[in-house]
């Protein structure tokens, strides 16, 4: 078949078998590995994204013994007797024609439990338990245990496995100087240090035979000071090929790095580059990593010779049928990753099961399952939000004749303010990936309509999803000039001066600060200027890309407070893996976080606070006002008082928790049932 996409398609012989094409489905833990009985659940998972086309895949990591595990009881192949459940995985791959790799996953100091291990006694910042030493017996037990994992995940069916050595994980403590304090045969100068690394490879090999896939996961920039430089990392990639892997997969960074690698502010292969600088060092094929998550940027790595595959995780949780639908040049009907963590790494770091925000289905495909309906009503859904988007879409997709009625002359709701925000760009594909389901479900848009109980006689299922309305606050003043609202902000009704104090220091707060101190075109759209704001050094020179390198100086568009009643900390709510990149733009523009504010007023010299007991009154131009939401309802009750049956989705049903993935979740749910 022709596509538009030659070198994303074309396969890739690796000796012993070819691959269909260019694309790796990366690792992804998803909380399935952990429970024998949640394997039928993880077998669906990789079955259907086998369906969906892709030319190889790995698995979440899996412990090979219990000092290993990532938390207690996670995931572990070490016996015989664990091999049964990992079948039902390989056998459902097998059966679409797919092909999957087990991940062996040591974390090292990184492990949440007291029974962790890391080749010297150093803690890690972000894990409460401090490792113990391995002895050089128990290094040497190790690597064993890596060889047996790997024989074992052979007699499961996997057709390769992928030795986890970068983020941070063991095999990558044991190779850097900032964890490695060790003499001896496996401490000291880096390639005794790098021992641990080739001979797991070499004696994986060894256990497993030559027609088994053997992916090596090497940490190419590790974005923590005593991180490797260039030459280190040339010299491990090259002793890892000789050592016996067949393809080498790229890390990006630590967990403990300040400097966000996969985020959805991170531009798109922006760190391709580094996959590049080592293609011509080695001869097996290379995979390019991180925020690549459309065909195009995938296909513009392969043209550009930066890597022989790419690997995406995240964007096969969204949309399990990528591979084909790049394959026959649908792009629009991809349902994009949108790189926010919220459904897939926040859940996980939070000990829940991984899904993911813009498709519910992902780890749920057992449960959540769209049956064309036998008896096709007529649904009118009110408001063309994300919670109205996914009802209408998937109710229509069952066969249901459906009428989206949406106020405004776009579809999006909130999506469309959050896509305004710098280094939020990706939500504007969400938008797109929804109209072009919407044309082809032939759901019936009425755009610029506003529904009433009239509009809606004659309808089988009725959906409130109108979303919410910006709380007002009642401060003196309010109604000042001064004052904007976030939406009248983010949608360019309204511009805001050089000085502004922002009311709500939740989520949207937090974006609205964002909007305000960046100026120019956004830094997300253009890697090598977001690169150099983060401190990365682009020539590869600097230890762990980042010693000795200072990040550009950042001028902040404006002078912003931000401000909230309470005394926590700022920010406490915003997502686990992501918050910590927003408080240190935040930090470094030089907001000024004002907690335990009480409002006084406004008026013609601004901002009127007491903190602590002192009046204070901030000189601002503009309040932009971010105190959260309230339902929007006012069908309701007229549809009620008629006896009409409604049901309630997404900000119109509960606006205190307004999330876009909750309001998702819910739509879909609805319509799986309607
Ligand atoms: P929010 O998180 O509930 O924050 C509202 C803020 O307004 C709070 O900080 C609250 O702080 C303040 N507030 C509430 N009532 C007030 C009042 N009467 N007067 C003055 N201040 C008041 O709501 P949001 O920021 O609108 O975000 C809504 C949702 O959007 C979030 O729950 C989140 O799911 C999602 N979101 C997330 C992100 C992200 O994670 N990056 C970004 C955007 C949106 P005090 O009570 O302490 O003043
Ligand atoms: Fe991507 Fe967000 Fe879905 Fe995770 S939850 S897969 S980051 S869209």
């Amino acid at each position: 078949m022709a596509t538009p996409y030659p070198h994303l398609f074309s396969p890739l012989d690796l000796g012993h078998c070819v691959l269909p094409n260019r694309i790796l489905m990366g690792s992804m833990h998803t909380g399935l590995e952990d429970r024998r009985a949640d394997f039928p659940k993880l077998a669906a998972y990789f079955a259907e994204r086998a369906r969906g086309g892709v030319g190889l895949m790995v698995t979440g990591g899996i412990a090979p013994n219990i000092s290993a595990w990532t938390k207690p009881f996670a995931g572990m192949l070490a016996w015989p007797w664990q091999v049964r459940k990992h079948r039902l995985v390989t056998e459902a791959v097998h059966r679409e024609g797919g092909r999957i790799c087990m991940q062996i996953l040591h974390a090292g100091r990184y492990g949440y439990h007291p029974l962790n291990v890391a080749p010297s006694r150093i803690k890690s910042p972000i894990t409460p338990f401090t490792p113990r030493a391995l002895s050089d017996r128990g290094v040497e037990r190790h690597i064993r245990d890596f060889a047996t994992c790997a024989k074992l995940a052979r007699e499961a069916g996997y057709d390769g496995v992928e030795v986890m050595g970068s983020e941070g994980y063991l095999i990558n403590e044991f190779l850097a100087s900032r964890t490695n304090k060790r003499a001896g045969p496996w401490g000291g100068a880096f390639e005794t240090r790098l021992r641990f690394a080739t001979e797991i490879v070499r004696r994986t090999r060894e256990a497993v035979g030559r027609d088994f896939i053997l992916i090596f996961r090497l940490s190419m920039l590790e974005l923590v000071e005593g991180g490797s430089d260039l030459t280190e990392v040339v010299t491990a990639a090259k002793a890892i090929e000789a050592a016996g892997a067949s393809i080498l997969n790229t890390g990006i960074g630590w967990h403990e790095s300040r400097i966000p690698t996969i985020a959805t502010s991170v531009p798109r292969a922006a760190f391709t580059f580094v996959t590049a600088r080592l293609k011509r060092e080695v001869s097996i094929p290379l995979v390019a990593t991180n925020r690549i998550n459309m065909p195009e940027v995938a296909e513009a790595v392969l043209a550009r010779g930066e890597a022989d595959m790419v690997s995406m995780a995240r964007p096969f949780l969204a949309d399990p049928d990528w591979v084909l639908k790049a394959q026959r040049g649908d792009t629009d009907s991809i349902n994009t990753c949108i790189a926010c963590n919220q459904a897939c790494l926040d859940h996980v770091f939070q000990n829940r099961k991984a899904s993911c925000l813009v498709n519910p289905r992902a780890g749920r495909e057992t449960e959540l399952v769209y049956r064309t309906s036998l008896q096709p009503k007529r649904i009118a859904v009110v408001g063309a939000g994300v919670a109205g988007l996914a009802c209408a879409t998937t109710a229509a997709e069952r066969g249901h004749q459906v009428t989206l009625f949406e106020a405004q002359g776009a579809i999006g709701g909130q999506f469309n303010l959050a896509r305004a925000i710098p280094g939020k760009e990706e939500f504007h594909e969400t938008i797109r990936y929804f109209q072009h389901r919407i044309d082809q479900t032939r759901v019936e848009l009425r755009l610029a309509t506003r529904a009433d109980a009239a509009a809606l006689e004659g309808f089988d299922a009725i959906v409130l999803a109108t979303g919410v309305v910006p709380r007002v606050p009642s401060i003196p003043g309010i109604d000042h000039a001064k004052v904007i609202s976030y939406p009248d902000l983010l949608s360019g009704r309204r511009s805001a001066g050089r000085r502004v104090a922002i009311i709500g220091a939740g989520g949207i707060g937090f974006d609205v600060a964002e909007y305000l101190i960046e100026s120019g075109p956004s830094m997300s759209l253009d890697p090598a200027r977001w690169r150099a704001h983060w401190g990365i050094d682009d020539s590869l020179r600097a230890r762990g890309g980042i010693e000795g390198v200072a990040a550009t100086e950042f001028k902040p568009e404006r002078e912003v407070w931000l401000l909230q009643r309470k005394t926590d900390a700022f920010g406490k709510n915003l997502g686990k893996t992501t918050g910590w990149i927003h408080r240190a733009s935040l930090k470094r523009a030089k907001v000024k976080m004002l907690g335990g504010v009480e409002y006084q007023g406004i008026d013609d010299a601004g901002l009127h606070v007491q903190v602590d007991g002192q009046a204070h009154v901030l000189p601002v131009d503009h309040v932009i006002v971010c105190s959260g939401q309230e339902s929007r309802r006012d069908l309701l009750e007229p549809l009620q008082v008629a006896g009409r049956q409604v049901h309630l989705i997404g900000g119109a049903e509960l606006a205190a928790e307004l999330d876009a993935k909750r309001a998702i979740a819910q739509g879909c749910e609805l319509a799986a049932n309607l």
